[in-house]
């Protein structure tokens, strides 16, 4: 069996044009013509299935080791597509800390439409255990969670999960295949924000849901297909050609990642590092056993008393911005602008206060980020 790296270029050829093209065509065309009335063409019409689209799907398919993929406009859609396989009545658990959209998606349309939702603590096995109800039938979390990089164990979860006859459902976005496979730790359907790390470049919003059999499968597309949200041929090349360099990019963004964590525990001006490479905490512990290293986010707290909006503004290198996963490096502050949707008293309970920073550390030199917080800290710390 070929390696990751290797399956990252290979896992799928490319052989359906004349040219000997290396690459896979963006092909256009929405609609394909029939041999005949009786004879229906592999595809039809793009929104119900597109080659380029396709090649996407088999590859981050493959990538997961589940049995089909699915790529969507956005990872809102993505989710969107997965939620909507629920019927009204039904019950899904959701961890407590997910990222902001995820909960208006819940909150503002499925509760509106009869699905019901119970926020549990998934790091606490007992709390999850003990919400679940008869007509539960799923649960669902991001393994690194955003932005305080709480670490859930799909292991656990999983087995639980299944010991109830419930979907485990995880948004993989954090880590990507190269750093974790749930479905191999057990989960039935793996999510991802292709906007991030799969694209890489801050240059596609983008979706994708990995199925690990082919009944979910099943009705997966039937929600792609049905509510529409498909992927753009365009799009879907960038998250192809993106995905092909996301070894390199995530052992850079790992290596510039704990450089900068251990740069952030030596300054008096931060009061607490969130990243699940530090040891001696649970988190770490569960991020050692299931997945092959820690990712590229780092949120910190700032001491109390020192201005959050300042030292974020005071930075050159690191743009403020949303989004993450990506070659440039971005910063940003949550209870202002990616959690924002929650209200002041869901962001404390969440851990999201006014000092909490969340820094995408990208792709640049090691030394020119930490010479840039350096000076944004020294600054603040003057003031
Ligand atoms: N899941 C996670 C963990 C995210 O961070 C985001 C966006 O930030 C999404 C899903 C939504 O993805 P998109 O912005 O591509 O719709």
């Amino acid at each position: 069996m070929t390696k990751f790296n290797t399956k990252l270029i290979h896992s799928q050829s490319q052989h359906d044009n004349q040219t000997g093209a290396v690459n896979v065509p963006i092909y256009t065309s929405t609609t394909y013509a029939f041999p005949s009335v009786a004879d229906k063409p592999t595809w039809d019409y793009s929104r119900s299935g597109n080659p380029t689209r396709d090649y996407l799907e088999n590859q981050v398919a493959a990538l997961e080791n589940g049995a089909h993929g699915f790529a969507f406009s956005s990872g809102m859609a993505a989710i969107h597509a997965v939620l909507a396989i629920f019927k009204p009545g039904d019950h899904i658990l959701v961890s407590d800390t997910i990222y902001g959209g995820t909960f208006r998606l819940i909150n503002d349309f499925f509760k509106r439409w009869q699905l019901d939702f119970t926020e549990v603590d998934t790091q606490d096995l007992q709390a999850v255990r003990a919400a679940i109800r008869p007509n539960t039938k799923a649960i669902y979390f991001e393994t690194f969670s955003n932005p305080l990089l709480k670490v859930t164990s799909v292991k656990a979860i999983a087995k639980i999960a299944h010991d109830h006859d419930l979907l485990t459902i995880v948004d993989n976005t954090f880590l990507t295949p190269y750093l974790q496979r749930p479905l191999d730790l057990g989960a039935d359907l793996v999510i991802h924000s292709a906007t991030k790390y799969l694209g890489g470049h801050s240059d596609v919003i983008a979706g994708i849901v990995v199925t690990k059999t082919d009944a979910l499968a099943e009705q997966i597309y039937f929600n792609q297909n049905g509510i529409g949200g498909v992927l753009s041929p365009e799009d879907a090349n960038l998250v192809r050609r993106g995905i092909q360099t996301l070894g390199v990019r995530l052992d850079r963004h790992l290596s510039n990642a704990s450089k900068i964590v251990e740069f952030l525990e030596s300054r008096d001006e931060i009061a607490k590092v969130y990243y699940p490479g530090i040891v001696g905490t649970p988190d770490h512990e569960i991020a050692k056993d299931e997945t092959d290293g820690y990712g590229g986010i780092v949120s910190f707290d700032l001491r109390p008393g020192l201005d959050s909006t300042k030292f974020v503004e005071g930075l050159h290198l690191i743009l403020l911005a949303e989004s993450l996963g990506a070659v440039e490096s971005l910063i940003e502050l949550p209870y202002k602008m990616t959690h924002a949707e929650l209200s002041e008293p869901e962001q404390l309970k969440a851990g999201i206060t006014h000092q909490l920073v969340r820094l995408s550390v990208g792709l640049e030199d090691a030394d020119d980020l930490i010479a840039d917080l350096k000076q944004g800290l020294d600054q603040v710390a003057q003031a």
